[in-house]
């Protein structure tokens, strides 16, 4: 996680939109007052999927739905610690509201005196960074397909005034049939406003981000360029063995396409009109839907096939 550097008012106004408090049982039975009241009894534990900073994710089924779901376990000791219990709080509010078939579901939450437990839709396929690393690269059309598929879920998030923020391989799950999942609304916001906030890994961030001067939803446009990028060549394009360099390729757009592997001209047009440093010329994504590239390639069904 980076550094979060936000004005207090925006805080304020976070907090007052979101209403939500994990930690209070007042506000908790006004804000779920319609939603059904769960506990660890109503499921049964199977094995752990993973790992993350915070707790552990484990398989588990709904007894009464056999519904099976991934259970996140959250030690709230280790969220207070590292003060993100408003960033979860964020995370939960945004991403149970959102209904769309290449976002992971957020089912709903509970909590104990020691942990916090995020029902989660299960992806049952898992990580897309782990076939990354097995591939080294994608083949063009499953890149296509994925980009275009992650291009309408962030019209929608857009459309509902979300912004992602965070996209980046590891924060995309595979479902049972390969489409791809937005997991991890971490970093996330719900903003009518322009945003001035460090957030997300270094690889992504757009210049407006680096150098910390006002952003919108153009902020996820640059990152699924970079993501498109990464597909294709196996590795980000601004990386560097320094911070430092990373951080002045970005700003220059210091954009290099290597002779391999062999990457097709109409993608690296895609690309170049997505990595624009003037955030508002970027390529906006219901017109990428229609670029060449995405239409010569991409799987209409939004799914890849191997
Ligand atoms: P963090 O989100 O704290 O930055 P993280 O993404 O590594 O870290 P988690 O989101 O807690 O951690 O997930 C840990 C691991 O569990 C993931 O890397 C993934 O392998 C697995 N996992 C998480 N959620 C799911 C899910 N919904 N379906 C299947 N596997 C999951
Ligand atoms: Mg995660």
């Amino acid at each position: 996680m980076a550094i979060v550097t936000e004005t207090q008012q925006q805080e304020k106004f976070f907090i007052l939109f979101v209403g939500l408090c994990l930690y209070n049982q007042e506000a908790s039975d006004a804000s779920a007052a319609a939603q059904k009241r769960w506990n660890l009894s109503d499921f049964d534990i199977g094995k752990p999927l993973g790992r993350g900073k915070f707790g552990h994710v484990y398989l588990a089924r709904e007894k009464r739905s056999n519904h099976i779901v991934a259970l996140k376990v959250l030690f709230k000791t280790q969220l207070q610690q590292s003060q993100v219990e408003h960033q979860l709080r964020r995370e939960v509010e945004i991403q149970s509201h959102l209904r769309n078939p290449n976002i992971l579901r957020l089912y709903g939450y509970f909590y104990d005196q020691k942990r916090v437990y995020l029902i989660l839709e299960y992806a049952a396929r898992g990580e897309l960074y782990k076939e990354l690393q097995k591939c080294k690269y994608f083949s063009e059309r499953r890149a296509a397909t994925y980009v275009a598929s992650l291009a309408r879920a962030l019209i929608y998030c857009h459309g509902k005034h979300v912004i992602h923020r965070d996209i980046k391989p590891e924060n995309l799950l595979i479902g049972a049939q390969g489409e791809l999942k937005i997991a991890d609304f971490g970093w996330s916001v719900h903003t009518f406003n322009r945003r001035r906030t460090m957030c997300g890994t270094l690889d992504y961030l757009p210049p407006e981000m680096v150098e910390s001067v006002e952003h919108d939803a153009s902020v996820d446009i640059w990152s699924l360029g970079i993501l498109c990028y990464e597909f294709l060549y196996g590795v980000p394009p601004f990386e560097a063995m320094e911070h430092s360099d990373t951080y002045r390729r970005i700003v220059q757009v210091d954009l290099k396409f290597p002779p391999k592997p062999i990457v097709s001209a109409s993608a690296k047009d895609l690309i170049s009109q997505m990595l624009v440093k003037e955030s508002a010329l970027r390529l906006p994504l219901h017109r990428l839907l229609e670029h060449p590239w995405i239409v010569q390639n991409a799987d209409p069904s939004g799914v890849y096939r191997g």
